[in-house]
């Protein structure tokens, strides 16, 4: 989930990140739509869209968000790790990896936690609206703690370090189906859950 595409009118400044960075600009007379580090870049005919998206579950910063849905989706396979089912943008979509951690970090469980032994999953769900919609536009500096804290982020990028809440070193894994192996972090002490079954590292990232 890197990049972002800003929207903006004519003559307001272009705040989206610095100019090397843009990778599309698509413009009408009343808009003009700045893509920024975007990895892909597919265009494709109107009729076709449903093809492409229709797969995707609720758009945590669309105009129909559906909390009931996405949580439908979230739950749908009670056993699925709590880590992957909110990367799996089929359930919702916006979350990414940074996300992914910080969230069960504010959830209080591991990213291992089967989905169906999730206590207040509505809550997780709420949660994930709300950072992303307070990230939504400062997409380069991402942050889901309190700003009087001194590190952005509760877990993710923090391995080896004090977690934030109770001082025990952040740990750090690989998450996924094998395919695709996304680092993951947690704190083993403030959340509850399940460890992963591979190696786990508290070593402190150079
Ligand atoms: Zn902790």
């Amino acid at each position: 989930m890197d990049g972002a595409w800003k929207i903006y009118t004519p003559g307001e400044r272009w705040r989206g990140g610095p100019a090397h960075e843009i990778r599309a600009i698509l413009a009408t007379a009343g808009h003009t739509a700045v893509g920024y580090r975007l990895p892909v870049l597919e265009l494709i005919r109107t009729h076709d869209e449903a093809g492409v998206v229709g797969h995707l579950g609720p758009d945590l910063l669309g105009p129909d968000w559906d909390a009931g849905e996405a949580l439908r989706r979230l739950l749908a396979d009670p056993a699925r790790p709590l880590g992957e089912a909110l990367l799996d943008q089929r359930n919702l979509a916006g979350i990414g990896n940074i996300y992914k951690s910080e969230l069960c970090f504010l959830a209080r469980v591991t990213p291992w936690l089967p989905t169906g032994a999730l206590p207040a999953p509505e809550r997780l769900v709420a949660a994930a609206k709300r950072v992303l919609e307070a990230n939504r536009d400062n997409p380069g500096r991402r942050r889901t703690t309190l700003p009087a804290l001194t590190a952005p982020l509760y877990v993710y990028g923090r391995s080896g370090r004090p977690c934030l809440r109770c001082g025990t070193p952040v740990r750090q894994a690989d998450q996924g189906d094998g395919s695709r192996l996304r680092p993951t972090y947690w704190c083993p002490r403030c959340q509850s859950g399940p460890a992963p079954a591979g190696p786990a590292s508290d070593r402190r990232a150079p």
